[in-house]
């Protein structure tokens, strides 16, 4: 099955994200055997050139198969999304595999392609790398805003109800495509149903998340 939710008619660029795709299952496993206990600058610089390898393997595509600029558009935010997906896993494996007791304070400059996401493509909407990343991104923001305004001992976060509202205020701010929007709403109130079984809770979320999403 094409795992890319992607309907075009291009056999060429089918045939490429296929492949993009079975890599990445490559890139994956290097990503937890090596590349997540590296330390942020080279981790960043890592990725930067695993990214950029994949994109010049495109233009060569483009060059044989003149693609259309939608689905050049999709082949690039699938290689793109990819990899800023393992940048916002970064600091969690990181101390994951470490064993450390804390995040690292991590810069700006290590985000500095978050200026770019687009919340708003339809496009990409069912592009499977990019609602992966969306994930991510909106988890790692979510608990950033929470350690750093909401409690110093990571308390507020362990915290599901409290987290989860997090979650949806912040896809609330952010997402603006509809489809998007709905699919990141339900997935957090799915995660949350499934991990918390308190009754006045559950209502607190569910009047919360039936304000927000509507
Ligand atoms: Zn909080």
């Amino acid at each position: 099955m094409n795992p890319w939710y992607f309907t075009g008619t291009n056999e060429e660029l089918n045939n490429f994200l296929l492949e993009v795709f079975l890599e990445d299952e490559e890139v994956e496993q290097l990503m937890y055997s090596e590349l997540y206990e590296l330390e942020t600058d080279e981790f960043s610089e890592k990725i930067e050139s695993l990214r950029k390898e994949k994109l010049e393997v495109l233009d060569e595509l483009n060059k044989e198969a003149d693609l259309t600029d939608t689905a050049y558009e999709i082949a690039k935010a699938s290689i793109d999304y990819t990899f800023y997906k393992y940048k916002e896993n970064y600091p969690f494996k990181h101390r994951w595999k470490l064993r450390e007791d804390n995040l690292h304070e991590i810069s700006e400059d290590f985000y500095a392609y978050r200026n770019d996401i687009e919340y708003g493509n339809k496009n990409l909407t069912y592009l499977r790398p990019y609602y992966e990343f969306m994930k991510l991104h909106l988890g790692n923001i979510s608990y950033m805003t929470c350690s750093d305004d909401c409690g110093k001992n990571g308390g507020a976060i362990k915290n599901q109800l409290h987290f989860n509202q997090h979650k949806l205020n912040l896809i609330d701010s952010l997402v603006g495509e509809k489809e998007l929007r709905d699919n990141l709403f339900r997935n957090v109130a799915f995660n949350y149903l499934l991990r918390e079984h308190d009754v006045d809770s559950n209502k607190v979320f569910i009047d919360e998340f039936q304000r927000i999403s509507r």
